[in-house]
């Protein structure tokens, strides 16, 4: 790799201000896990670096009642699977954060280094999606919150201008009865990036019908996918057996899968089926 100049900020106020005044185009770096290999591969070659290391305003994970969890970007994913009040707030979080490649990767990888790679074959995008969450972007302009709906853009591109640093990830509180779940397909080795993610949310009425259903695939597009009209499918109704069928159905036929090694886009376009129905139903049977 060419020499390049490595930036170790110890504020955010001065992370800010270096990314701002670099003209040649600096990159963040976070865990690493993602930047070490485009530089190897060349895919960028940026001649500076900032490391977010010594931020440790960006660690904290913590809940705040009617907000919800409040995650610094800094978090590793490996703290974010295992936080307690991750797992008592949002269970399926940290099953999903869980769910992210392999223990070593988890250790080294942080929470805004994953959703800022906007690597289309990640898991927590589109539980994100699923939960309503947003994320807190900082820049010497200011600070402004997008909703994860908006973050992704495309093939590793999301809504963060050049000179934004993404400090939070905030997920609002499940409504009260509501259950999730997400499920993780994998083709290849066990610790591999899904084939496809599903992601469900699934919020009641006190009398057991559906109030609203928020079903967001992952890995199979550009950005994580829901499909309205079958989501709609649910509202106002029992989810029995075969309704999630018909709503597995018509999400699976509402989408055109990409292909890749992990899989064709008619193979995907079948998971994707069975994956919707499972993940449902699996939601349907958590507390
Ligand atoms: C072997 C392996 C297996 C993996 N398996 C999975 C998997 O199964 N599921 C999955 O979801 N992911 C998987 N990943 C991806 C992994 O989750 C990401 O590499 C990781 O989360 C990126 O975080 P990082 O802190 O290392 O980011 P870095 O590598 O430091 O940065 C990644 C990118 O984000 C930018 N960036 C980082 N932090 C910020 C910030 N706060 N604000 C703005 N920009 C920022 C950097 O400039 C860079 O462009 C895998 C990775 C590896 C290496």
């Amino acid at each position: 790799m060419p020499n390049i100049k490595l930036l170790q900020p110890a504020t955010l106020d001065e992370a800010v201000a270096l990314l701002a005044a670099e003209s040649d185009g600096a990159k963040i770096i976070a865990g690493g896990t993602a930047l070490v290999i485009m530089l190897r591969n060349r895919l960028i070659a940026p001649a500076t670096l900032i490391s977010l290391g010594r931020l440790q305003e960006l660690r904290a994970i913590r809940h705040e009642p009617g907000t919800g969890l409040r995650i610094g970007a800094l978090a590793s994913v490996r703290e974010a699977e295992m936080s307690p009040v991750i797992r008592e707030k949002n269970p399926v979080l940290a099953q999903a954060f869980g769910k992210v490649g392999n223990i070593r990767v988890r250790n080294a990888a942080t929470v805004g280094g994953n959703l800022s790679e906007a690597d289309y074959a990640s898991d927590p995008p589109c539980v994100l999606v699923a939960l309503r969450a947003r994320v807190k972007a900082s820049s010497v302009r200011g600070e402004r919150e997008i909703p994860v709906t908006q973050l992704f853009k495309g093939f590793y591109e999301t809504a963060l201008a050049p000179d934004e640093i993404l400090t939070e990830l905030i997920v609002p509180d499940p409504a009260s009865g509501s259950r999730s779940s997400y499920l993780k397909y994998i083709s290849r080795s066990s610790e591999d990036r899904p084939c496809v993610g599903m992601a469900v949310v699934v919020e009641n009425e006190p009398d057991g019908s559906c109030k609203d259903l928020r079903l967001v695939a992952g890995a199979v597009s550009e950005i994580p996918q829901e499909i309205e009209s079958a989501e709609a499918m649910a509202r106002g109704k029992h989810l029995t057996d075969s309704l999630i069928e018909e709503i597995a159905g018509a999400y699976a036929g509402g989408i055109e899968p990409l292909a890749d090694l992990r899989g064709s886009s008619w193979y995907r376009k079948q998971i994707i089926r069975v994956m919707a129905r499972r993940a449902i139903q699996q939601a349907m049977a958590s507390n």
